[in-house]
C-alpha cells in the first residue's frame, strides 16, 4: 500500500525536484549532497576517540574504546562529543555561507550528517537538545541562531524537545584566531542558567555548527552541571582538528 507520506513526497519532488544544496546538481532526495560535493568533504568516518570523537590517522587498528590524550588525561568532561566532518577548506565553503550569508537551506543536510555522526552512540537517554545560545546582539545582527536550525531536525529525529531559552549568553567580542587557553578564558562566565528547573536531572545534548577548541562546550558543561544537569554531551557539524 502506498502511504500518504510517499504520495506527498512524490508531489513535492515533482514541484521541487531535489537538488544538491551546494551546487544545484540533481540528487535522489531532498537534504542530501551530490556525489562530487559529498566526496569533497572530509567526513569523520574512520577510527576516532571513543569519548570526544577526535579522528585518529586512518589505517591504524584502534580499539573502539581508545581515548585521545585529552580524554585519557580527564581534561574533557563532557560525556561524549561527535562531529560530522573536519573543518577545512571544503567544509568552510559550507559553514561560512550557512553562518554569515543566510544559506539556511544547508541546515537539512548538515543536520542529517550530524545524526549520521551519532551512529555509534546510544542516544536513548537524551532528554533534551540545546542549541549553543547566541548573544542577543549577535542574534539581532544575523537574524537567526545557526545552531538552532541544526538542533531542530536532530531533536525531531530523536523524538525529544529543544531548550532554546534556559541559558542566556552575554555578548563578548569575537574570539578570532586566539589560542585554546585564550578562548577558554574569553568564554568563562558568558553563560547564565536562567531556568534551572528545566535543567535539573536532564541529560542534555548540545548542538553547535563548529567546535573549535571545545571551550564553548566545556563552559556550557560547567554551568549546566552546576545547575544540576545529569549529563552533558555535544554534537557539531565540523570540528577543528589540531595535532595532539
Ligand atoms: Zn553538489
Ligand atoms: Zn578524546
Amino acid at each position: 500500500m502506498v502511504s500518504f507520506r510517499k504520495i506527498f513526497q512524490n508531489i513535492l519532488n515533482f514541484v521541487y525536484p531535489p537538488v544538491c544544496p551546494l551546487c544545484n546538481a540533481p540528487v535522489s532526495e531532498h537534504g542530501v549532497l551530490c556525489a562530487d560535493c559529498w566526496t569533497a568533504v572530509n567526513w569523520i568516518d574512520g577510527p576516532k576517540c571513543s569519548c570526544c570523537g577526535y579522528p585518529f590517522i586512518a589505517g591504524y587498528d584502534f580499539d573502539k574504546d581508545t581515548l585521545c590524550p585529552i580524554c585519557a588525561s580527564g581534561k574533557n568532561e563532557l560525556d561524549w562529543i561527535r562531529s560530522a566532518c573536519v573543518y577545512d577548506d571544503a567544509s568552510k565553503q559550507i559553514m561560512l555561507p550557512f553562518k554569515h550569508c543566510g544559506k539556511i537551506k544547508y541546515a537539512r543536510f548538515m543536520a542529517n550528517a550530524m545524526i549520521w555522526a551519532l551512529r555509534d552512540i546510544d542516544t536513548h537517554n537524551i532528554d533534551v537538545v540545546m542549541p549553543v545560545p547566541l548573544a542577543w546582539r549577535r542574534l539581532f545582527h544575523r537574524g537567526y541562531n545557526q545552531a538552532s536550525l541544526l538542533a531542530r531536525p536532530i531533536a525531531h529525529a530523536m523524538g525529544v524537545g529543544i531548550d532554546y531559552d534556559s541559558v542566556h549568553r552575554k555578548y563578548r567580542q569575537d574570539m578570532g584566531h586566539k589560542t585554546s587557553a585564550q578562548r577558554a578564558k574569553n568564554i568563562r562566565g558568558v553563560f547564565t542558567v536562567k531556568n534551572p528547573d528545566k535543567i535539573r536531572g536532564k541529560h542534555i545534548l548540545l548542538v553547535d555548527d563548529v567546535m573549535t577548541s571545545g571551550a564553548t562546550f566545556s563552559e556550557l558543561h560547567r554551568v549546566l552541571m552546576q545547575a544540576g544537569a545529569a549529563s552533558v554531551s555535544g554534537v557539531s557539524f565540523c570540528r577543528v582538528v589540531r595535532a595532539l
